[in-house]
């Protein structure tokens, strides 16, 4: 019976492996905030619509800023925090699997 007795220097890869995933959360952290920054990423900054039966196309319209891939809307409230009519769009990713939220405003009259 062969031995299999063989030890990988696991510490090694371990560290390696932890730096990867360290510089890989900064990275997610980075463009998570980036997102936030961006139209929908907050309450500040809500992506407005004119009827709220809109709020799923758009956001689904919007990609992962993660992994780019697709973000489906599987549930909105009303933001109750705020004075303004806000909805807040619950996505997930269908690459990554993080979950999502957007800010929307109902604007039913919107200056063309
Ligand atoms: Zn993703």
């Amino acid at each position: 019976m062969a031995s299999k007795k063989k030890r990988k220097p696991k510490r090694v890869a371990q560290l390696a492996h932890r730096k990867l995933a360290n510089k890989e959360r900064k990275r997610t952290a980075d463009l998570d905030r980036l997102f936030a920054l961006g139209p929908g990423g907050s309450p500040q900054s809500p992506i407005p619509v004119p009827t709220p039966v809109l709020i799923q196309s758009s956001a689904e319209a919007m990609p992962c800023p993660l992994c780019a891939g697709r973000l489906r809307m599987h549930d909105d409230e009303i933001d109750r925090t705020t004075e303004a009519l806000l909805r807040i769009a619950h996505c997930k990713c269908d690459g990554c699997g993080v979950p999502r939220k957007m800010w929307f405003r109902i604007q039913p009259h919107v200056a063309n």
